[in-house]
């Protein structure tokens, strides 16, 4: 379903992804961990082109993004479309209720009308638990119901994946669990997703695959049970020692 193929990024001097190769299939669950720094944020970011990778190529479904040659605006326009992106932070439209933040998206980017738009979000906000707070706007909202209408927001658009970035990090600990049981359930769902969490407790339950990143390179990936209780790597075995 995703497959990425040597992505490098740099800012500037400093090469943040040094070849980076990866295959995701549908419905799998890749959790990424690494130290901070090591190019968990860009690398999410590489692959909704949010950051416009420096070489390399992805191919998600079928369609190519090769970064040696310049990008048209549609294929851009492909990856931005098909990938769901949530945030560490809620990113929601202060002015506008829960409801309107998840339709905005089918709307606009979509050109759906209105009354399937509105259809769809109340589906979704239910889904997420929030069927009794359609109309509330998020400064009414706690942090971890504003990260739900987040995940709705995203799953709108009817992504192909679901990229998560942290999103638990800004939560008061009580709210963490609402937010990954929610996720939890997607990936119980057969939604593919890809997900940079600290929550280790959650890439144990929920991920087909963990990956560790560090200073931009995979240093290992292996089912959950595997990389946690047995890391092939000294540098995970640091890393993991350093986190629990
Ligand atoms: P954390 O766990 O702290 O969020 P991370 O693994 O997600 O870290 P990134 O956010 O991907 O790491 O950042 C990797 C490196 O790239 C850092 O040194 C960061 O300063 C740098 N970087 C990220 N985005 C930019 C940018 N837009 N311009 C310049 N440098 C950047």
């Amino acid at each position: 379903m995703i497959a990425i193929k040597d992505i490098t990024k740099s800012f500037g001097e400093l090469e943040v992804l040094k070849g980076i190769d990866l295959e995701i299939t549908k419905g799998e669950v890749v959790v990424v961990i690494g130290p901070s720094g090591s190019g968990k944020t860009t690398l999410l970011r590489c692959l909704n082109i949010l950051e416009v990778p420096t070489s390399g190529s992805i191919t998600l479904d079928g369609h190519t993004a090769d970064f040696s040659k310049r990008l048209a605006k549609k294929e851009i326009d492909y990856f931005r479309s098909e990938t769901g992106m949530v945030f560490q932070g809620y990113n929601l439209f202060p002015h506008k209720t829960a409801l309107e933040n998840v339709m905005e998206g089918p709307v606009i980017v979509k050109k759906e009308s209105k009354v399937s738009a509105r259809n769809k979000a109340e589906k979704l906000l239910t889904k997420v638990g929030l069927g009794d707070k359609l109309d509330f706007y998020p400064f009414q909202l706690s942090g971890g119901q504003q990260q739900r209408v987040g995940i709705a927001r995203a799953l709108a658009l009817e992504p192909k994946v679901m990229l998560f970035d942290e999103p638990t990090s800004a939560l008061d600990p009580e709210l963490i669990g609402e937010v990954l049981q929610v996720m939890k359930d997607l990936a119980d769902e057969g939604m593919t997703m890809v997900v940079v969490t600290h929550e280790m407790r959650f890439a144990q339950d929920a991920a087909d695959e963990v990956v560790f990143i560090d200073k931009g390179k995979i240093i290992e990936r292996n089912k959950p049970s595997e990389l946690f209780t047995n890391p092939k790597e000294e540098r995970t075995r640091q890393f993991l020692n350093l986190i629990s």
